[in-house]
C-alpha cells in the first residue's frame, strides 16, 4: 500500500532510509523545518538550511522515487529570540515560490512564553498573507495540554484563518479531541520511546474516527524509526481494520491536506491517478 510520510526530518537521515521508506510504500515525504539539536548562530544559518530543504533534499528523495515537499520557519525552540525570529521571517518569503514548499511550519510553542506566542503569531500572519498551509508543533510532556490549548486559542484569534488549512501535530489522548473539535487536521507522531506508540495511535483512531487524522514517524536526529508508519499499518491489520480505513489514514488524509497547497503532486502515480484511486475507494 502507498503511504505519505507527513512529518520527517530527512536532513538528519541517510539515503538508505529513503530507500527503505520507498520499499515500504512511501511515495511522498513532507519535511517541516525544525531545531537542529543546537541553536543556529545567525539568520544566515537558516538560509543555508532552507536551501538544503528546497534544493538538495528533493533531489535525494527523487533517487528513491519519493516526492519531497517542505515547510519553512524558525522553529519553536528558537522562537524565544525575537530579534533572530524577525530576521528569519524577513528571509522566508523569497523561498515560498520554490516548487516543493507547501507551507509554514513546524511552528508553535515550546515553553509557552510570551515571546514564543509572538513568534508563532508572526509566522501565522506570514502564512495568511502568502496563502500558505500551516503545520503546528505542540509541546511535549507537561506543557502539552496547556501549549495545545493556548495554540488553538491564538489561531482562533487570527483573522482569515481557515482551520482545515492547519495541521496541529504531536497530538495525544488528552489533546486530540480539542484539535479535531476546532476543525483542524491533526497528527500522531510515532516514536519508539517517547510520544505515541503505534498501539496508542490505533486506539485513538478507534475512538475518534478517521476524519482529519494523519500519522507520521517524525524521524529526526534522535531515536526514531523512519518506517514507523508501515509499522502502524501492520498494527491496524493485526486488529482487523480494513485496507480502506488504513489507506485513509496513511494516504488519503495527508493527500487531501497537502493538495490544498496547490503544489502537491506525486511522481509516477500522477495526481490525477491518485485522485481517481481515492474516488474508487470511497
Ligand atoms: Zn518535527
Amino acid at each position: 500500500m502507498y503511504y505519505i510520510e507527513m512529518h520527517a526530518h530527512m536532513v538528519s537521515r541517510t539515503t538508505d532510509d529513503y530507500r527503505d521508506m520507498a520499499m515500504a510504500g512511501c511515495v511522498a515525504v513532507s519535511e517541516p523545518a525544525f531545531w537542529a539539536g543546537w541553536d543556529r548562530s545567525s539568520a544566515d544559518g537558516f538560509e543555508d538550511y532552507f536551501r538544503q530543504l528546497t534544493e538538495f533534499e528533493p533531489k535525494r528523495a527523487a533517487q528513491a522515487s519519493i516526492r519531497h515537499v517542505t515547510w519553512l520557519c524558525l522553529n519553536p525552540k528558537e522562537g524565544e529570540d525575537r530579534t533572530l525570529a524577525a530576521e528569519v521571517l524577513k528571509r522566508i518569503p523569497k523561498y515560498l515560490d520554490r516548487p516543493n514548499v507547501v507551507g509554514i511550519g513546524e511552528i508553535g510553542l515550546n515553553r509557552v512564553t510570551r515571546n514564543e506566542i509572538a513568534t508563532l503569531n508572526d509566522h501565522v500572519q506570514l502564512a495568511l498573507n502568502s496563502n500558505q498551509l500551516i503545520l503546528i508543533h505542540t509541546p511535549h510532556l507537561e506543557d502539552k495540554y496547556k501549549g495545545t490549548r493556548v495554540t488553538i486559542e491564538n489561531l482562533q484569534k487570527m483573522k482569515g484563518l481557515r482551520a482545515n488549512r492547519v495541521l496541529i501535530d504531536h497530538a495525544e489522548e488528552h489533546t486530540v479531541n480539542m484539535i479535531l473539535e476546532a476543525g483542524f487536521y491533526t497528527g500522531f507522531t510515532l516514536y519508539p520511546n517517547t510520544k505515541v506508540s503505534a498501539a496508542r495511535a490505533v486506539d485513538m483512531v478507534e475512538k475518534y474516527g478517521t476524519e482529519r487524522i494523519t500519522v507520521s514517524s517524525a524521524c529526526d536526529w534522535g531515536p526514531s524509526v523512519p518506517t514507523a508508519v508501515p509499522q502502524l499499518m501492520l498494527e491496524m491489520r493485526r486488529r482487523g481494520h480494513s485496507e480502506e480505513i488504513i489507506r485513509k489514514i496513511v494516504f488519503e488524509n495527508p493527500l487531501e491536506f497537502l493538495l490544498q497547497s496547490g503544489k502537491f503532486e506525486l511522481p509516477r502515480l500522477g495526481i490525477q491517478a491518485a485522485l481517481r484511486s481515492i474516488a474508487a475507494a470511497t
